[in-house]
This record gives structure tokens, sequence and C-alpha cells, in this order.
């Protein structure tokens, strides 16, 4: 009986440290973290397409243009040299070079090699900022609607995000909402202008505002300009470093860009910061630590698009403006839909609650019913909304409204063929 009851307590000890084992695996932090729901619809829109289904990708953070020639011809010289090695954490000389000439030609702000490190996308910019400025339970106020990967990040660094919904409902912030948001802990603010998802560039006044408030507060303010130069109807995106007097070493503003959206070199993966010195710094330290670098070929590609002709971004910032006129005009013809024109980016983010106050209900429901791949605006801090993409083709814009409207509007015809097949609208 004894031997049996220390058997007993011996395999119950040894399960209960393997069920601790389970829990403990994994960080609950690090397991608490949300896909990126743009990315797993990207990989649902592939798999379906690769089933052979018509879906349209209205979902998209990626435009169909080739990268430009002076890119691929700067990464080739790399590759051809056959010597493709580590670099300087912060990046090669030649490509902050660029960088340096591209800030100064268009933020005005003339910067030293020391304030710039180069980054595996704007994406691993912004996680650097934050994981070298935040301390535990720091607050990061997040501008709503705001990028999916903003909380996340923040949360990450295990600090806390403080989101600050504009309270008329718009996509304007005011200061106002900041202030409500600001306490003791604040240690940054992240704005985003043109604004994904929106596509609205924030107000002149509004930016110099707050730069004025956040230098007087001690608060960062992360400039993620990644679309600054994807603005349409002759506008221009207001630089932050424009309403501040400090030089680059004291001011608070930290700014974030990078080849992804202005040339539609999304899967080069190269971003960049501009801070001061000492947080350049820090940050190259923590790279050194998790990717050494970023691959050679790639700043290479990098250094040749901003070296060489700019036309790419003109013809990009063109396109993307007409696809945005086209959506608008596909909108309007849908009642109840509301928009908010976007001055820039690749996106805009129509109010839908007219039919469904249910965003991922709902752009579950497009994909099943219409095949069209939609982001909810709950991703995104904007219920009720869903966002749709002009990054693709005239035809997909124009194509994949017209589903929309088809599986929404009881005035639209019953039917309708995607690809070879005819649906027949039975719920509406
Ligand atoms: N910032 C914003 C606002 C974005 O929309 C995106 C991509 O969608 C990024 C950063 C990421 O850019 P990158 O591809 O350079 O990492």
């Amino acid at each position: 009986m004894i031997i049996y009851d220390s058997v007993c307590a011996t395999f119950r000890n040894e399960n209960s440290k393997r069920s601790l084992v389970n829990i403990m695996s994994v960080s609950q932090l690090a397991n608490s973290i949300a896909e990126s729901p743009t990315l797993k619809l990207n990989e649902e829109a592939r798999v379906l397409k690769e089933k052979g289904e018509a879906v349209i990708h209205l979902g998209a953070g990626e435009p169909k243009n080739k990268a430009p020639l002076s890119a691929i011809l700067g990464a080739a010289a790399k590759l051809n040299t056959a010597d493709v090695k580590y670099t300087p954490t912060d990046g090669i000389p030649s490509l902050k070079k660029a960088i340096i000439k591209y800030t100064e030609e268009n933020y005005d702000r003339i910067v030293a090699p020391e304030n710039v490190i180069v980054s595996a996308g704007a994406k691993q910019s912004v996680y650097n900022i934050l994981y070298s400025i935040i301390n535990p339970q720091d607050e990061v106020i997040i501008l709503a609607p705001y990028w999916v990967s903003y909380p996340e990040m923040v949360r990450m660094v295990y600090g806390v995000p403080v989101i600050a919904t504009p309270e008329d409902g718009g996509f304007y912030p005011r200061m106002e909402d900041v202030m409500k948001a600001v306490s003791s802990y604040t240690k940054a603010i992240i704005v985003n202008s043109p604004n994904n998802p929106s596509g609205v560039i924030y107000p002149e006044e509004f930016i110099a505002e707050l730069v004025e408030f956040c230098e007087k507060k001690d608060i960062y303010v992360i400039m993620d300009d990644i679309y600054h130069k994807l603005v349409f109807d002759g506008k221009k995106a207001p630089s932050a470093y424009k309403y501040t007097k400090k030089d680059v070493e004291s001011t608070h503003v930290i700014v974030v860009n990078g080849v992804s959206k202005l040339y539609g070199m999304t899967g080069f993966r190269i971003g960049w910061a501009i801070a001061n010195r000492k947080l350049t710094q820090i940050m190259t330290n923590v790279q050194s630590q998790i990717t050494s670098c970023t691959a050679v070929l790639l700043q290479a590609a990098a250094e040749g698009a901003l070296t060489g002709l700019q036309s790419a971004v003109e013809s990009l910032r063109m396109t993307l403006e007409n696809n945005r006129n086209v959506m608008l005009e596909e909108l309007r013809s849908f009642d109840g839909v509301k928009t908010v024109k976007p001055d820039g980016t690749y996106y805009c983010l129509p109010d839908f609650s007219a039919y469904s106050r249910n965003s991922v209900a709902l752009s579950e429901m497009l994909l099943k019913k219409a095949l069209i791949v939609t982001v909810p605006g709950k991703e995104f801090g904007m219920e009720g909304h869903l966002r749709l993409s002009y990054a693709g083709s005239l035809k997909d814009v124009t194509e994949g409204v017209a589903r929309i409207k088809w599986a929404l509007d009881p005035n639209s015809p019953k039917e309708i063929y995607i690809g070879e097949r005819k649906l027949v609208r039975d719920w509406l």
C-alpha cells in the first residue's frame, strides 16, 4: 500500500511537473500577441488563389509595380562581386549617405550618419524605437484609426498602448483627444500621416501643436512617415521637423521611413529611423544582438532606388491617385456607405455600419460569398468600417467594389459572374 501510494505520488509529481512545463514553455506575453491580421488575410487570399478561386484582394498593402530598375541594378552589381558579407549593424555607409540626402531634400534637415539606423523594414524600425525607449508600464499613445501592429508592438516591449479615439468618430485626431490620453506614464505618441488605414493627412495645426506639447512634456513623437510622398490632389504631408526649432540631437521627434511603400519594394525589407545619436546607438546595440544587420544585397537595392531616377515614385503616386478616384466613384453608388476621401496611401476606410456593425463578420461574409478580401475596421480600432486597398489594378478596384455591392445592396442585380461562375444572391 505504502509502495502504491509513493508510486502514485511520484506519478502525480511527474505529471504536474509536465503540465507545469507545458504551461510555462511559452511566454504568456508572446502567446498573447495577435497574428498580424493583414498578413493572415494575405495568406488566406494566396491559398484561395492557389486553389483556382477568382479572389480579389482589396486587403493588400502593396502595389503591383515592379521594383525600380536602379534598385535591381544596385542589388545585381553587389551580387556579381560575390562579396556578400555582414555589413555594419546600422547599414552600409553609402545607403546611409543616400538616406541623409533624402532627409535633407524631403525634410530640410541635415543629419549625421550617427543619427541613422537601417533596419529590416519600417516595421523593425518602429519596434527598435519602442524597445529602446519604453520601460515596463510606460504608456504609448496611439491615434485611432491606427496601423494594426502598433498596439501589439507596444505590448511586446512591456509597454501599455493607450488608444486615443477622436470623440467625433472621425479620422482626424484632435489635441483634446491626445490630452485626455496623456498621463504621467506617457513616454511616446505614434503618428502615422498619411494614415493607414484612413488615408487622411493630419492637419498642419495638429502636428504643430502636438510637437510643441510633446517637447514640453518630454514625450517622444514617433513619426511613421512611410506613406509621406504618396499623396494626392497636390497635398503635402506636414513634416514634424518643421515644427521644432530643436536640432536632431535635442528634439523629441523621431522619424521612420523606408522603401517598401515609396517604391513598392515591400519584399526588400529596408526601412530606417532618424533619431538622436544616443538613441540611435542604443537601437544599433539592440539590433546587433538580434539581426546583426540587414542583408547587404537589399541595402544595395534600397540605395539604388534612392539614388536612381525618381520617376517610379511619381508613376506609383499617379496610379494610386487614379485608383483612389475610381474607388470613390464606385463607392458613391452605394446607398448607406460613407467614405472620407483619402489624401494619400494605398487605402480608404469606408463606413459600412449601415450594413453591419460587426466588421469581422462582414469581412468574413464578403470573402466567403463574394471572394473578396477586405480588412475589418475593428483591427484598426474603427468598428463598423472596412479597409479597402486600391493598390492593386484598376480592374480589381472596379470589380472588387461591384462584388461588395452585389453582396450587400439589395438594389444591385441579383446575379454576378465571378470568373466563369454565375453566382446568385439568395440572402437579400
Ligand atoms: N508603417 C505603416 C503605417 C504601414 O502601413 C506599414 C506596412 O503596411 C509599415 C509601417 C511597415 O513597413 P515595412 O514594410 O517597411 O516594414
